[in-house]
């Protein structure tokens, strides 16, 4: 979608990816809440969690790469936290599909 700054990221006409494969991208959140705070994307525009209800593939794959970089950055061991904000009561600002892996400090329950 053209004015869709994670579409933007995803196809790198901005920003920089961490990692991608031929259906998703990672990269760094600009105002990170911790140590390591990635967002992991869909290249094809999804709105949120809501349009997704068929995408389990999708979402699966996601949640693997969630993993994976966990590994590769170090926080697998001491934790982490996999967050998908739906809607105005979930805290989503930015409307594309996207998962926050969240680590290097311990996080609060439950969230405020
Ligand atoms: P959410 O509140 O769940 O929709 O999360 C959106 C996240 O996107 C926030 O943590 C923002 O800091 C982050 N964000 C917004 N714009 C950008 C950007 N241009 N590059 C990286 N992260 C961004």
């Amino acid at each position: 979608m053209d004015d869709c700054i994670f579409c933007k990221i995803a196809a790198k006409k901005l920003g920089t990816l961490i990692f991608e494969d031929e259906g998703i991208a990672a990269f760094k959140d600009v105002n990170p809440v911790g140590p390591v705070h990635v967002l992991i994307v869909p290249k094809r525009h999804i709105s949120g969690l809501n349009d997704a209800s068929g995408e389990e593939a999708l979402l699966g794959r996601m949640a693997v790469a969630a993993i994976k970089l966990a590994k590769e950055l170090g926080i697998s061991e001491g934790g982490y936290r996999l967050v998908m904000n739906s809607g105005l009561n979930g805290g989503q600002s930015v409307p594309h599909l996207h998962m926050h892996l969240l680590g290097g400090r311990a996080f609060g329950w439950p969230p405020g």
